[in-house]
């Protein structure tokens, strides 16, 4: 009853007065796409013009990072953030033209030619739109590839093959959704879908917890095989109030260098890579478990999982609404050839969604900026700020990724601090 009531209190937003502007509202969507790709393009200048002036090693990695190591990873910095912008102006400007110039109207409209009923129709239009918009990105992104293949040597004509064979895959994939989708509404109705990113998300919570519960005590070790290490990371948890045998090692030798915390519906996991134990002093490993027990002690993964769950009731509250909308009809300019309720739906998860999306991550990582910064302020106040700060000096110049980033690029995109932001402030404890 409650999701019938919240079905329709979303639907009732959709506007059906004269009063309505629906071209001043498509125009509106347009800016905020410009603000949106706007920001993202500023945000890989400022990583961009970084990486272009930063020349040298930076002093605090010099002695743990060679110059050919560092060169190498700045080139693949520039490559990457200039693909990115051009790649992100590129399909703004496209956008901008589809939306403007009623290319959905026309590519529905085409639809009409190719099959009777309105199944079908929306099929076709699902693969005349993906065909298009991919197809009218391929020479870009194969420039794109390009850039790339100086630094990789794979020949151009593999690159195409790949790139066609994607595109084929992504429009057989994209018919395949719409025509299931159709399907499965027919069967259970449009509020279906109310229920189907919940009850995912649900079930893997719950898998994801039995996995750590069983599977993984029986699938790795414990630090009771690790001599070097065993006694001092011991004595941490049990001052913190850990249970030490939730510490676990990841015996792969080419996994990355890496620790980190898991905690679903009170399971707990550390896992620790057999490649950082190799790297790191047992007291700067020591340092890396207590960040990861500051994740674990301030509930870190609970505001995560907030945030999962309002990005969960995003999608949900546009799919109630986005479903059969005269609003989204009329903004799209499908005119009196109306498209089915799915084509709606499409077009939000398109147009729209992206949109939340964007603002969502960013929020959620700047959040996870915030918690990292805690673990690292929970590790020093454990006494292991200054072995901390060596470890992630080590693992920064082990790293074949490149090790500066503007912070603020930093903050919104990986929520991380920058290597150095942390370095500063733990040094500032
Ligand atoms: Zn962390």
């Amino acid at each position: 009853m409650k999701f019938k009531l919240s079905w329709q209190l979303v639907r009732s937003y959709d506007v059906t007065s004269k009063a309505f502007k629906p071209h001043s509202a498509l125009l509106f969507l347009i800016a905020l796409h410009w603000v949106a790709d706007v920001w993202k393009i500023f945000l890989f200048s400022r990583q961009l013009l970084l990486a272009s002036s930063t020349l040298t090693v930076p002093p605090k990695l010099r002695e743990r990072m060679s110059s050919q190591d560092y060169d190498f990873a700045r080139r693949q910095s520039l490559v990457s953030s200039t693909a990115t912008i051009s790649s992100a102006t590129f399909h703004l400007l496209v956008k901008t033209f589809k939306l403007y110039y009623g290319y959905h109207f026309y590519i529905w409209q085409f639809t009409v030619t190719q099959a009777e009923t309105k199944f079908w129709r929306a099929i076709f239009y699902a693969v005349f739109d993906t065909l298009f918009s991919r197809l009218i990105a391929l020479p870009f992104n194969l420039l794109v590839a390009i850039m790339y293949s100086n630094e990789s040597q794979i020949p151009l004509a593999a690159i195409t093959i790949v790139s066609v064979v994607e595109i084929i895959v992504a429009t057989i994939f994209t018919a395949t959704m719409i025509a299931y989708l159709m399907k499965v509404i027919d069967d259970f109705g449009p509020r279906i879908f109310l229920y189907f990113t919940p009850l995912i998300e649900t079930i893997a919570m719950v898998l994801m917890a039995i996995y750590i519960q069983y599977f993984v005590p029986q699938r790795y070790s414990t630090l009771e095989n690790e001599p070097t290490v065993h006694d001092s990371i011991k004595r941490l948890t049990i001052s913190v109030g850990y249970p030490s045998d939730k510490v676990y090692v990841d015996p792969d030798f080419n996994a990355a260098p890496n620790a980190y915390f898991i905690g679903v519906l009170g399971a707990n996991m550390i896992m620790i890579s057999r490649s950082l134990i190799n790297m790191l002093g047992p007291q700067q490993l020591t340092a890396v478990v207590a960040h990861e027990l500051g994740h674990w002690f301030r509930y870190d993964l609970i505001i995560q999982l907030a945030l999962l769950v309002l990005e969960e009731s995003t999608v949900s509250i546009g799919v109630a609404y986005s479903y059969d909308s005269e609003t989204l009809v009329k903004i799209f300019g499908f005119g009196k050839d109306k498209p089915p309720a799915i084509i709606t739906l499409y077009m939000w998860f398109v147009y729209v969604s992206p949109l939340i999306f964007d603002i969502l991550d960013g929020v959620s990582s700047m959040i996870g900026r915030l918690c990292e910064f805690d673990a690292d302020d929970f590790a020093c106040n454990v006494g292991l700020g200054s072995e901390l700060k060596a470890a992630l000096l080590l693992m920064t110049s082990k790293s074949t990724a490149y090790p500066i980033f503007d912070p603020l690029f930093s903050a919104w995109y990986h929520g991380h601090p920058t290597i150095f932001e942390r370095v500063d402030r733990i040094e500032n404890h």
